[in-house]
């Protein structure tokens, strides 16, 4: 690779799109040329618009104009989205039409039957299904979505076991990160030495989602895994780090020792590996019996590595266990840098040659 490739983001003033600010600085493949927010931030400087949370914003980046998510304004033809979903199902779809590659973060599309849900190390395969969405509504770019942020804490953990043994049933405690509800999310005295049970949608999308994620496509689309999943989702005071209580029943009956040994060995799918997101390791089993914590593990792979343990057998199901990983890399802007230097690397983005990567 000579030239990085200039991306833009869009809703880069929020929690997400920070992230992806942070994470797309400095990065080998990518340039960030634009980037977008709502009309609240247009025409000011990125450094005046975001309140910039985490280490240090480059002067390249702080001076970038903020410009309005439409796609006579911002020119990148690959676009990063970290768009409240509201705006991201028009605004997306916009984008999708005049020729983009939109890498989206919003709900708004995850679970049409055409869109690729993705989770790179998961299901790089579902890429195919770019195809068939770009048949079926005419686009000539297209829309590739990752998963909500505690889903893929749930389909990381249980994607090689359903590989080996077949998942059937998914009992799934959430302890969900502040940084989940954006910024300034959650507030004070309903977060201080709380739990709040309730995260509007949530449960919904880890029941609907992990079918998806782990299901197959053909040619009529995505066709969903038929587990049955149970989810309680909550909001804790922690900052980073989605964690999920899982108790799991199979179709096969492995002992905890297999299921450890597998847990152990995954590595994800080939294409996901060595490319500059790509986490050592994909999953690390912990043998303490405290672990994983947030505050400790959440940073493991530089955020990018699922953490797994307290792995024992289930009284009412087969195996239960704890998995946990950063929501807003893992489970947000590095899950979708990842899948655009995936697509990278297999010829889907636009102005890249495939293997180059
Ligand atoms: P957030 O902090 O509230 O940020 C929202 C962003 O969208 C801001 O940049 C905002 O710009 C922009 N925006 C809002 N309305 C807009 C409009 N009408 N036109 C253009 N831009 C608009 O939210 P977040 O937590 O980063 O979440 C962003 C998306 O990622 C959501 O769809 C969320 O569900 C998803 N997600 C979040 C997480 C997480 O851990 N936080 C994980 C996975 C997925 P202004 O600053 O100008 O208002």
């Amino acid at each position: 690779m000579t030239a990085r490739v200039s991306v833009a983001v869009l809703g880069a003033t929020g929690a997400v799109g920070q992230t992806f600010v942070r994470l797309l600085d400095r990065h080998p493949y990518f340039r960030i040329a634009e980037v977008g927010a709502s009309p609240r931030s247009v025409g000011r400087s990125y450094r005046e618009a975001a309140t910039w949370r985490e280490g240090e914003l480059s002067d390249e980046i702080g001076e970038l104009q903020v410009r309005a998510c439409d796609p006579g304004a911002i020119r990148s033809r690959i676009v990063f989205s970290a768009l409240d979903a509201e705006a991201a199902l028009d605004v997306e779809r916009c984008f999708a039409e005049s020729g983009a590659i939109v890498l989206s973060n919003a709900k708004s599309y995850r679970m049409e039957p055409d869109v690729p849900l993705v989770i790179p190390e998961v299901n790089p395969g579902h890429l195919a299904l770019l195809e068939l969405q770009r048949e079926r509504r005419g686009w000539s770019g297209g829309i590739v979505t990752n998963a909500n942020c505690a889903v893929t804490v749930v389909a990381m953990a249980l994607a090689p076991l359903h590989e080996r043994f077949g998942v059937s049933t998914v009992f799934a405690t959430t302890l969900q990160a502040l940084s989940g509800a954006g910024y300034p999310g959650v507030s004070a005295l309903d977060a201080s030495s709380n739990i709040v049970p309730h995260i509007g949608g949530e449960e919904e999308k880890i029941e609907e989602e992990l079918g998806k994620l782990l299901g197959t496509v053909g040619s009529d689309g995505a066709a969903h895994a038929g587990m049955v999943v149970s989810a309680h989702a909550n909001r804790v005071p922690v900052v980073h780090g989605h964690t999920a209580c899982l108790s799991v029943g199979f179709e096969t009956e492995p002992s905890v020792e297999e299921v450890r040994a597998v847990l152990a060995e995954w590595r994800g799918a080939e294409v996901s590996r060595g490319l500059p997101t790509s986490p050592p390791d994909v999953s690390v089993l912990r043998a303490e019996a405290d672990r994983p914590q947030p505050r400790r593990d959440a940073d493991t792979g530089s955020g990018m590595s699922l953490v797994i343990g307290r792995v024992r057998p289930d009284p009412v199901l087969d195996v239960r266990l704890v998995a946990m990983a950063h929501n807003t890399v893992r489970g947000a802007a590095g899950g979708s840098v990842l899948n655009a230097e995936v697509m990278g690397r297999l010829g889907l983005l636009p102005d890249v040659e495939e293997g180059s990567w």
